[in-house]
């Protein structure tokens, strides 16, 4: 039977889906690999791999696409761009891995652009034609389908969102060099920095912080009733609905999907989300709907398995 896989490449450890050609996702493995630079690094992922195979009664002949997802620019030709947070040698990597899996199509995809494409293999966007998913973690992340492909663009830039200028008053900078992203606002960073203005704007006593990005907590003040956690919900759904009445004059999708690890709280503001994006969007764009992603942190393992499955059907 043939088999695809999805590799998931973390900053220590790789993630591996099995899955079959329909998409049911049949075995996961997690293999520690630290640095992806040296050909005894390639050696420890090509065997966690095949190791996988060999628990789950299947061989390497059998896999016919792998997926491979990196947290950094890809273009349409599949060249990786630079990797900011990941020590990983792409070419080498892939060069080892076509040595142990002749008869498979290889594809390397961005995290968030190959998240939004196992929504649309196996989750809230199957069947959809045209979707957008943001994927709010650290950052805000993105990933565009327009006419059921995806949009990675000539320089790798497409599905950026997190990138789109939604404030040309601000004055700090965001990761990018540029100020007044979107990111600086509507990521768990830009969440906790909102509360914290918010709490000292209020005079309120901001709640304990798990460290920068602890959205949990502020999720949390939000359902006790707390101010300053609410005008910071506000603010972000104020800014993301803003960008995305932005992306809508461009793609005018049927769906946004709101991923990630603070996708994971969109109860606590689907509610102002929708309504900012009413507010600000083109009138033919006001049915757009606005839903939660559903196959969480394992949505890029499905989606990159999914490109390299679907480019080597083309
Ligand atoms: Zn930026």
């Amino acid at each position: 039977m043939s088999k695809v896989l999805g590799i998931d490449i973390g900053g220590t450890s790789i993630k591996v889906g099995m899955f079959s050609t329909e998409g049911t996702l049949e075995a996961v493995t997690k293999i520690p690999t630290g640095e992806i630079t040296s050909e005894a690094a390639f050696a420890v992922v090509t065997e966690g791999l095949k190791a996988l195979l060999a628990e789950n009664g299947a061989t390497p002949e059998e896999v016919i696409a792998i997926g491979l997802d990196v947290p950094g620019p890809v273009d349409d030709d599949g060249k990786v761009g630079m990797l900011a947070n990941i020590e990983l040698d792409p070419e080498g990597l892939q060069a080892a891995i076509k040595r142990t899996f002749a008869n498979a199509n290889l594809a390397f995809v961005n995290d968030a652009n190959a998240a939004a494409l196992g929504e649309l293999w196996q989750g809230t966007a199957k069947g959809a034609n045209s979707f957008v998913l943001i994927a709010i973690g650290t950052g805000v992340g993105g990933g565009v389908v327009a006419n059921g492909k995806l949009i990675s663009g000539a320089f790798g830039a497409g599905g950026e969102i997190g990138h789109v200028t939604v404030n040309r008053d601000e004055t700090d900078a965001c990761g990018c060099g540029r100020k007044g992203c979107l990111e600086q606002y509507a990521s768990a960073t830009g969440i906790v920095r909102s509360y914290k203005r918010e709490c000292k704007r209020l005079g309120i006593e901001p709640v304990a912080l798990d460290g920068p990005t602890d959205t949990l907590s502020i999720f949390n003040a939000y359902r006790a009733g707390d101010e300053a956690a609410k005008a910071a919900l506000l603010t972000m759904s104020d800014y993301l609905g803003y960008a995305m009445a932005q992306i809508s004059v461009v793609v005018d999708p049927q769906i946004y999907l709101i991923g990630g690890g603070v996708g994971g709280g969109f109860k606590a503001y689907a509610e102002d989300l929708r309504a900012a994006f009413r507010k600000y969007c083109l009138a033919p764009s006001v049915a757009t709907r606005i839903l939660p992603a559903s196959l969480g942190n394992d949505a890029a393992m499905y989606g990159c398995a999914y490109e390299a499955l679907l480019e080597r059907e083309a």
